[in-house]
């Protein structure tokens, strides 16, 4: 059973954080989603329901985790401030069976969890913005690949996983994040939505994942360290950026031809698939 508080009302969450001698911190990009509205329409994106396992990273004191238990869904949280950990753990979802709490930081966590339990169906959450990115590099460069992620994060973030080739957004994260995904942005948050207010508007990322993913697994695992290579520096060309990788000029040059990329061609123009071709040439 879920308790019955008022996520939305700002005097309440005032209150309860004065009465457990809490505040909220900044280093740990605490902001609340206080729109009831925007809650529920992020639980039903991410399709969570009865049975379902589901991973929200950074719950804070539940605001999200109240909504993804009300469908029946089964909780694992990752929460790094122990502040809110407790209230988590003894006030908010004291009783609650199908609630999960991993306290610590959740870059250092997940693969435990990860390595028990597998891949959970679903990862919902209203990330911090400073880990937001890695961890959703790290789930998919270690090919921990829920059907579905739904994403709550800097609007600016949110388009660089949604860029196409091209894009002025484009970028090495957004080959990363569509190797295996379709993207969407879904909803713009500005930032009275949360509490206390930041200083960036947000907007929420749906990540479907692609029937077929667009890398080989032969090549999947030199795919990652070929794309941060290829995207390491902007103004560079794939063929200095390549040097990276400890190839000599021949392999690099070779594997460009074979892949029918210019060698003088600039990383923000390749789509997945022409990296994925790239990477197994290298490999050869
Ligand atoms: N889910 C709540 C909501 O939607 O209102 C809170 C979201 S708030 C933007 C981010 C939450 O992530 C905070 O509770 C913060 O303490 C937690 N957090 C920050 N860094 C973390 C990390 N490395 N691992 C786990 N939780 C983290």
């Amino acid at each position: 059973m879920s308790w019955d508080f008022d996520y939305c009302s700002t005097s309440a969450l005032n209150n309860l954080l004065k009465a457990n001698g809490l505040g909220m911190t900044k280093k740990f990009g605490q902001n609340f989603l206080i729109n009831k509205a925007a809650l529920e329409k992020i639980v039903s994106l991410s399709t969570a329901a009865c049975g379902l396992s589901v991973w929200e990273i950074g719950p804070g004191i539940g605001a999200l985790t109240s909504h993804l238990l009300a469908t029946g869904a089964k909780v694992t949280a990752f929460e790094i401030d122990r502040g809110f950990c407790k209230i988590l753990k003894e006030q908010a979802f004291a009783d609650e069976k199908n609630f999960t709490l991993v306290e610590g930081d959740a870059l250092k966590t997940w693969k435990q969890v990860w390595k028990e339990n597998g891949t959970p169906d679903i990862i919902c959450a209203n990330l911090p913005y400073n880990v937001g990115s890695v961890l959703i590099a790290s789930f998919i460069e270690n090919r921990c690949l829920p059907s579905i992620m739904v994403y709550t994060l800097q609007t600016e973030v949110v388009r660089r996983i949604c860029a196409l080739p091209g894009d002025a957004d484009y970028s090495g994260f957004s080959v990363v994040t569509c190797a295996d995904y379709e993207n969407s942005l879904s909803i713009t948050l500005k930032p009275g939505n949360f509490w206390p207010a930041p200083n960036v508007d947000s907007a929420v990322v749906t990540m479907k994942k692609r029937e077929k993913s667009l890398l080989d697994p032969s090549t999947e695992k030199a795919f990652f360290p070929t794309v941060r290579a290829v995207f390491s520096q902007r103004r560079k060309t794939v063929r200095n950026n390549l040097k990276a990788l400890g190839k000599t000029p021949e392999q690099i040059e070779r594997a460009l031809e074979k892949a029918g990329i210019s060698p003088d061609e600039r990383a923000e123009n390749l789509s997945v698939e022409k990296l994925a071709i790239l990477t197994s040439a290298l490999s050869e």
